[in-house]
């Protein structure tokens, strides 16, 4: 990721929608926070977006909406950024794992049900819902999952921190789930500059719980509280930054998509396992993620170019220290531990130039041969 170009480009415009807040004054919750919410709506097609301090704080305010507390079971991918597990833990619940599919890095849809019938027989948990992880910038087959999810009676949290704006079967994420999330950390495909994120549900009622949750549950004001919340509220400063990069935002997803199509045909016969895109989805390409079984010796010559590479993730959740108390094993998810070996994450911004891609190709075809 490189933000110095984006800057570049709409350096003016940013600097003037600073000013305006420094003039205005209203840092916390100033009017920029209604404008974002309501142009971050139209642009996804959902009824409510309610603004947020984090991604983190996004989900585990989709969480406290939903009441999740010690006993509840919480279904999730063992291959996500860490933060996705986390707040599950963070309330006192159990994150259970199903691993992923290998050719979307997504949740495998067809372990879920096996899955929660385990936890249902051993009756040990309250198995509450299920936190999809659109990973890399592809949405997961919400048409398999809403109706699987509503067998079982889950509820169903859509993190999209990685895929703001990715297509699925003609709509936008994270508008599939019951609740879905985003981030708007800088590295993400819409970022601000700091930390931001946003919780997006077509339910009112859902909406009208999650603005009290984001000011220390509030009722009618902020010194009525009704639950316990958070302090989770978007800054006014950071609402203004991505006013203005939403207007790019479209132009951007098109950018990326040309940039991950030259990847693909610039590395098809590489010998490395190219980014699968399945039919009806498109995705934002957060992450241009390729598998190879010479990740070293790539990431080496790249960087001997001055190309920097990522490997999202080097360890699966339920091999992390944190999660020792879960007691899964080495081998408990086979597929998403041979992930963490191969994928390796080559550069992808919307203003990567055709040269600097080629490079790039020519020497994973190198490396490869
Ligand atoms: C980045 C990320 C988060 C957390 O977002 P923050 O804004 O950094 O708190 C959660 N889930 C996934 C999948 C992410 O990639």
């Amino acid at each position: 990721m490189d933000l110095g170009a984006q800057r570049h480009r709409i350096e003016h415009e940013i600097n003037d929608a600073i000013a305006k807040v420094l003039e205005h004054g209203k840092f916390i919750m100033g009017p920029e926070i209604a404008m974002l919410e309501d142009e971050l709506c139209s642009f996804v097609g959902s009824r409510n977006c309610i603004s947020c301090s984090s991604g983190t704080d996004a989900i585990l305010m989709a969480l406290l909406c939903y009441d999740v507390k010690p006993g509840d079971a919480i279904i999730t991918t063992p291959f996500t950024f860490f933060a996705t597990a986390e707040v599950i833990s963070l309330l006192g619940a159990t994150p259970v794992f199903v691993d992923i599919d290998e050719s979307t890095f997504n949740i495998n849809t067809d372990e879920i049900e096996a899955t929660a019938a385990k936890v249902r027989r051993e009756g040990k948990l309250n198995l509450r819902g299920l936190i999809t992880v659109d990973l890399f910038g592809l949405p997961c087959d919400y048409d398999l999952i809403l109706p699987i999810a509503e067998e079982l009676d889950l509820f169903v949290i859509q993190d999209s921190a990685q895929a703001f704006g990715a297509s699925y079967k003609g709509g936008r994420t994270p508008t599939q789930g019951h609740i879905g999330t985003t981030s708007f950390f800088p590295a993400k495909p819409l970022g601000c500059y700091g930390d931001g994120g946003a919780v997006f549900t077509d339910d009112d009622a859902i909406a009208e719980k999650l603005r009290s949750i984001r000011v220390h549950g509030k009722g009618a004001d902020k010194y009525d509280n009704v639950r316990i919340g958070l302090n989770a509220r978007l800054d006014t400063l950071q609402a203004a930054i991505l006013l203005e990069k939403l207007k790019i935002y479209g132009e951007e997803i098109e950018a990326r998509q040309r940039i991950a199509t030259a990847y693909c045909a610039g590395l098809a016969d590489s010998g490395v396992q190219i980014p699968i895109v399945p039919d009806g989805s498109s995705s934002v390409w957060a992450q241009f993620t390729i598998q190879t079984n010479f990740r070293e010796k790539l990431q080496a010559a790249l960087k001997a170019q001055g190309v920097p590479t990522a490997v999202y993730y080097t360890t699966p959740l339920h091999l992390l220290e944190a999660f020792a108390d879960l007691g899964y094993r080495k081998g408990d998810f086979p597929v998403a531990e041979a992930m963490a070996q191969t994928v390796c994450s080559l550069p992808l911004h919307p203003y990567l130039e055709d040269g600097q891609i080629d490079a790039i190709c020519k020497t994973v075809h190198e490396v490869n041969c």
